[in-house]
């Protein structure tokens, strides 16, 4: 069944996979937009809303926030992105339920999934990349403890900023748990999409370019 509208993908991947880094490619590349559950729950509680409140704690803990939640968020942006513009799921849908209601928004919103990316990583590096992580206040460009500090100490080498963010989820425990919410109730959903033959799995350890060629040469012209 096509849709009338953009196309729309999923990455789907362990939490440090790189599915925001990869998001943030397409946007550049193909003029996609990213509709990322973590970063709109994360404007929701620097905003306080309802669902910033409720999500909170949870989100500190590495738990997954409710489905009608999540869904419901979807929805919205759905709603706001212009049917021509193609979309990109990142962290969304994270269980079976979830999927099942992006079926639905799909068909409500006239789009069809033309592609699902997993990326395939390992999770003890995962956890030495996310558990070192920050980013610039100004502009959101990534650095890390280790292994991409800024060329010169407290200064963004994007922007020029001097402020940065970390967030309170990205520690050891919180990952950990992070990953075990993946195991049992995210990676379940691939059946669900295997099905259909729309599955790809893309080696995600691979250096960021070759992931990001790997990626593009899976998608529709
Ligand atoms: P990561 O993939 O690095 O864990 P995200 O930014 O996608 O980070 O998610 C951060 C947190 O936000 C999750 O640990 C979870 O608490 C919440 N969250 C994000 N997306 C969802 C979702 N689709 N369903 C439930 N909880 C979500
Ligand atoms: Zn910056």
């Amino acid at each position: 069944m096509a849709g009338r509208g953009g196309q729309a993908i999923i990455l789907l991947g362990p939490p440090g996979a790189g599915k925001g880094t990869q998001a943030q490619r397409l946007i550049e590349t193909r003029g996609m937009v990213q509709l990322s559950t973590g970063d709109m729950l994360r404007a929701a509680v620097r905003a306080g809303t309802p669902v910033g409140l409720e999500a909170k704690a949870i989100m500190e803990r590495g738990e997954l926030v409710p489905d009608a939640i999540v869904s419901g968020l979807i929805d919205e942006a759905l709603s706001r992105t212009p049917e021509s513009v193609g979309v990109i799921f990142d962290g969304y849908p994270r269980t079976v339920a979830q999927a099942e209601s992006l079926d639905r928004l799909l068909e409500a919103h006239g789009r069809s999934l033309a592609r699902v990316i997993e990326l395939e990583v390992d999770e003890e590096t995962l956890i030495d990349r996310i558990a070192g992580r920050f980013s610039c206040a100004q502009c959101g460009a990534g650095y890390h403890d280790r292994h991409k500090r800024p060329r010169v100490a407290g200064v963004c080498d994007v922007c020029g900023g001097t402020e940065f963010r970390r967030r309170p989820d990205d520690n050891a425990l919180t990952v950990r748990t992070r990953m075990a919410e993946y195991r049992a109730k995210t990676a379940p959903i691939l059946p669900h999409y295997d099905e259909r033959g729309i599955v790809a799995r893309v080696d995600g350890m691979a250096a960021m370019e070759d992931v990001a060629q790997e990626i593009a040469a899976l998608l529709p012209v």
